[in-house]
C-alpha cells in the first residue's frame, strides 16, 4: 500500500537519513526541499544564487520558490511520497493539501522526530567535522551562527504545525534519540504493511 507522510522534526533530527531509508525499504519517492534548494544552488540558476545566501543564513527561502519546487516535482506524477524539510510553514502546509487533493491523493501521516536541541548542535557540527575530515564539501549553514537561526525558525515557524497535525488527527512522533535502525523500526511500525 503506498502512503504519503511527513517527516517532520528540528534540523539535524534525522529526516532525510529515515526518508532516504523508506526509499529503500518501502520504494517510496523522497521529495526533500532542501536537496532542491543545494541542487538549484550548485546548478548555478538566477533562483539558485537567490536562495543560497538565505539558506546560509540559516533562514526559509519564501514559500513560493519550495511550493514551486514541490509543485513541479508532484506534476511528474506518483505516490507514496516522503516529504523531507517540506512543509516548514502553515502556508506550505495548506499548500501540499491542495496539490495532492488535486492529484486525487492525500496525507496518511505526519511522523515528528523528537530530539532535543543540544544533541541537534552535536549532530550538526559532527557532521561538518566528518566532512571537513572526508575532504568533502561542508554545507554553509554547518555552523553554530546558521544553526541558531535554524533552530529559531524551526520553533517559530515550523513547529506550530505540530499543533496542526496533531489537531487534524494525523500527527505520530517517534523517538529520535534512539539509534538509527531503531528510529527505523519505530517508523515502520506506524505505517500500514507494505
Ligand atoms: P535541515 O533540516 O538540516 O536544516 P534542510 O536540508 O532540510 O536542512 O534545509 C536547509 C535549508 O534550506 C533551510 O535552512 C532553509 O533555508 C532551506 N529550506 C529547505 N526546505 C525549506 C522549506 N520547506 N521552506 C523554506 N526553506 C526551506
Amino acid at each position: 500500500m503506498s502512503v504519503n507522510i511527513i517527516l517532520l522534526g528540528p534540523p539535524g533530527a534525522g529526516k532525510g537519513t529515515q526518508a532516504a531509508n523508506l526509499t529503500q525499504t518501502r520504494g517510496l519517492v523522497q521529495l526533500s526541499t532542501g536537496d532542491m534548494l543545494r541542487e538549484a544552488q550548485a546548478s548555478g540558476s538566477e533562483m539558485g544564487r537567490r536562495v543560497a545566501e538565505v539558506m546560509a543564513k540559516g533562514q526559509l527561502v519564501t514559500d513560493d520558490i519550495v511550493i514551486g519546487l514541490i509543485r513541479e516535482k508532484l506534476a511528474q506524477g506518483g505516490s507514496g511520497f516522503i516529504f523531507d524539510g517540506f512543509p516548514r510553514t502553515l502556508a506550505q502546509a495548506d499548500a501540499l493539501t491542495e496539490l495532492l487533493n488535486d492529484m486525487g491523493q492525500s496525507l496518511d501521516a505526519v511522523i515528528e522526530l523528537r530530539v532535543n536541541d543540544e544533541v541537534l548542535v552535536d549532530r550538526i557540527v559532527g557532521r561538518a567535522e566528518q566532512a571537513r575530515a572526508a575532504g568533502q564539501p561542508v554545507r554553509a549553514d554547518d555552523n553554530a551562527e546558521s544553526l541558531k537561526t535554524r533552530l529559531m525558525a524551526y520553533y517559530k515557524q515550523t513547529s506550530p504545525l505540530i499543533g496542526y497535525y496533531h489537531a487534524k488527527g494525523m500527527l505520530k512522533a517517534v523517538d529520535g534519540l534512539k539509534d538509527i535502525d531503531a528510529v527505523a523500526g519505530d517508523i515502520a511500525a506506524l505505517l500500514p504493511l507494505p
